[in-house]
């Protein structure tokens, strides 16, 4: 049992009364000399640390402006507040968006503003010292990057990039979070966060082709790299085993399969995760993407699908063209890349596959929007893609299909708790508490429509997810794969 104290789930969200520190003991482990060596980061705190922070905190003002906006504009409104789920699930103060900026801002004020320089106390400017150190590592751990203070923020203000900015300082001086890097570091040896080699691989997908036979009687093939398919679906190295992901890779099987479109998957680009992100690293955030391409060019496919991942998704609608294109070599007629969730929907609209809802009767469903797919990237030609396109698929994948409350949806969607980089045991406590806000909503909806199961299309909060519903009272596998649906509803053997 947990040795925290778990937060009730109230029938109505209740902002909390603020406790100074009750999680200043919050700090995930720190990476050792071998994973930050292998990212081009020092092994331990540097002897000069505070000027090699202070000089990398100068060099990203001038490569990220708005950074600097940031740092420059907020005005103490509060309208941050209570936006976080940290701050709901902890009551800690540092927890509020606008704290948890402040405690960048006020050394970046220290060090590069004139009032700072010369009046630091009048503007709350305050030196680099080791205790400020400490204060970074515990709470800029303690921040999702999920970006929903910024929905509310009348400055859009973007805490989650103050804390990637963070996070870049602390690598350069050393201290980097051992969970992140240690998985970047497997995926450039080894190809995914998981450490899976390519027999390993090879394995698992022949064991979920015969898995797929045995239950349906069609012989739908998982390739591996096949030079001259049309499609190279990278997708979250979780999707291979783990429950509920690999249920979604079967699903995007099947799909592939009915709609008789040839497509594999590469060993060398066998991760669509890209933790570059959540430590702020551009240097890894491109290093990473550009084994996508160089898997792509290898191949020799046209097209490249993203499976189930938020920030994957992210890195892959937002960045990737600029990461690691041109993508010339693609076929122009498809987006560079494509989401599986569009190439499915399309096909649903087209009358591609055919769906028997009835398959999933046992079922009453809600979606959780994951946040870097509801606010930093989008779905198809539409604004708002990204909502409706995931909810089309599901409604026509089920029959009985609810949202849970308006302010906890689409653009002001929750985050699961674990997303940047926090999924880790260590910071269990973090990830149950922050977690409470979703799990209200879920309550809501499983009181008042029967809710039974709540889908999603993100590795990171399936696998959060089925690790903390159960401190909440519900399963561990009311959590399941968008791709799933379709899996269970999809008819076989309708292909030509
Ligand atoms: S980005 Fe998300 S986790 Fe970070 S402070 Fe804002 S609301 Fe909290
Ligand atoms: S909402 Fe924006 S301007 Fe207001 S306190 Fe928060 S970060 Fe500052």
């Amino acid at each position: 049992m947990a040795d925290f104290e778990i937060p009730q789930l109230k029938e109505y969200p209740v902002i909390p009364k603020i406790h100074e520190g009750v999680m200043a003991h919050s700090k995930p482990f720190v990476a050792k000399q071998e994973f930050q060596g292998a990212l081009g980061f020092p092994g331990e705190l540097v002897d000069n640390w505070q000027q090699v922070a202070i000089d990398k905190m100068g060099e990203l003002n001038g490569k990220y402006r708005s950074l600097q906006v940031f740092l420059d504009s907020c005005v103490k409104c509060g309208a941050c507040t209570d936006k976080c789920h940290y701050y709901l699930g902890t009551s800690d103060p540092k927890n509020m968006p606008v704290a948890r900026q402040d405690l960048y801002r006020k050394v970046y004020r220290r060090y590069y503003t004139f009032a700072g320089k010369y009046f630091p106390k009048l503007v709350g400017a305050t030196d680099l010292t080791k205790e400020v150190l400490d204060d970074w590592y515990s709470y800029f751990h303690q921040c999702s990057q999920c970006r929903r203070c910024s929905v509310f923020c009348p400055y859009g203000i973007d805490t989650a990039e103050i804390s990637m900015a963070a996070r870049e300082v602390m690598d350069a001086v050393g201290i980097g979070q051992k969970y992140c890097n240690e998985i970047i570091g497997k995926v450039y040896k080894i190809g995914n966060n998981l450490g899976l080699p390519e027999p390993a691989l090879a394995d698992t997908l022949e064991g979920l082709e015969e898995d797929i036979e045995d239950d349906t009687g069609v012989a739908v093939k998982l390739p591996l790299d096949q030079k001259g398919a049309e499609v190279l679906l990278v997708t979250p190295s979780a999707d291979f085993f783990a429950e509920p992901h690999v249920d979604g890779l079967m699903g995007y099987a099947k799909v592939f399969h009915e709609a008789g479109i040839s497509w594999t998957l590469s060993s060398y680009a066998s991760e669509a995760a890209n933790f570059g992100m959540f430590i702020g690293s551009y240097e890894n955030m491109r290093k990473l993407s550009l084994r996508v391409r160089e898997a792509a060019l290898e191949l020799g496919v046209k097209r490249i699908i993203f499976g189930e991942c938020g920030h994957a998704w992210r890195v892959a609608y937002s960045f990737l063209n600029t990461l690691a294109g041109p993508f010339d070599f693609l076929d122009p007629k498809y987006p560079v890349p494509q989401h599986i969730l569009e190439f499915t929907h399309d096909l649903i609209q087209r009358g591609g596959i055919t769906l028997d809802k009835s398959a999933n009767d046992d079922m009453v469903l809600t979606f959780h929007d994951s946040c870097n797919i509801a606010r930093a990237s989008r779905m198809g030609s539409k604004p708002g893609g990204q909502f409706t396109i995931p909810r089309e698929v599901i409604k026509a994948s089920c029959n009985h299909f609810y949202d849970m409350p308006q302010d906890t949806i689409h653009d002001a969607t929750y985050c699961c708790g674990g997303g940047g980089g926090l999924l880790t045991d260590d910071l269990m406590e973090l990830r149950v508490k922050g977690a409470l806000p979703r799990m209200e909503a879920l309550k809501f909806v499983v009181e008042n429509y029967g809710v039974t199961h709540m889908a999603a299309i993100c590795a990171i909060c399936k696998s959060q997810f089925t690790k903390v519903l159960p401190y909440y009272g519900f399963g561990m596998d009311s959590i399941v794969s968008v791709h799933q649906l379709v899996s269970n509803a999809i008819v076989m053997g309708n292909k030509q």
